[in-house]
């Protein structure tokens, strides 16, 4: 059994878009990418070093940070985040946002653009 979570970029940011509930011994991190020339088409990119990548656009110091695979909140000591694992795994919820088991399907709406759209009633623009 292979566990696997899968990140998405949105505004320049990781989010996890789907994460497992308990990680198995062999886990794979994958980065779902979006297609830049065709938004139905997207790609997986195995992450090898998940807290490299993230770490990379939070800071520019060397400090070290530590992760939370789950919820990529991040400690300065891996102390600190073993204790928030055992949290994380109980609560669940600090995740920034979950796709349900209804919605695994990811559609990338662009919500915003949508409210913008004006309303048009038949016959406003008839002369
Ligand atoms: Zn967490």
């Amino acid at each position: 059994m292979v566990s696997i979570n899968v990140y998405g970029i949105e505004n320049k940011q990781v989010l996890p878009l789907r994460l497992i509930d308990d990680k198995k011994e062999k886990h794979v991190n994958l980065l779902y990418l979006q297609d830049s020339h065709n938004d139905n088409f997207g790609h997986f990119a195995c992450t090898k070093n998940l807290s490299r990548l993230v770490s990379s656009q939070i800071t520019r110091k060397k400090n070290k940070k530590f992760f939370c695979d789950r919820c990529l909140h991040y400690f300065g000591s891996c102390e600190k985040l073993q204790l928030h694992e055992v949290d994380c795994q109980k609560i669940n919820d600090c995740a920034i946002r979950l796709p349900s088991e209804d919605d695994k399907w990811l559609e990338f709406g662009n919500h915003c653009n949508k409210e913008r759209v004006p309303l048009r009633r038949p016959g406003m623009y008839s002369t």
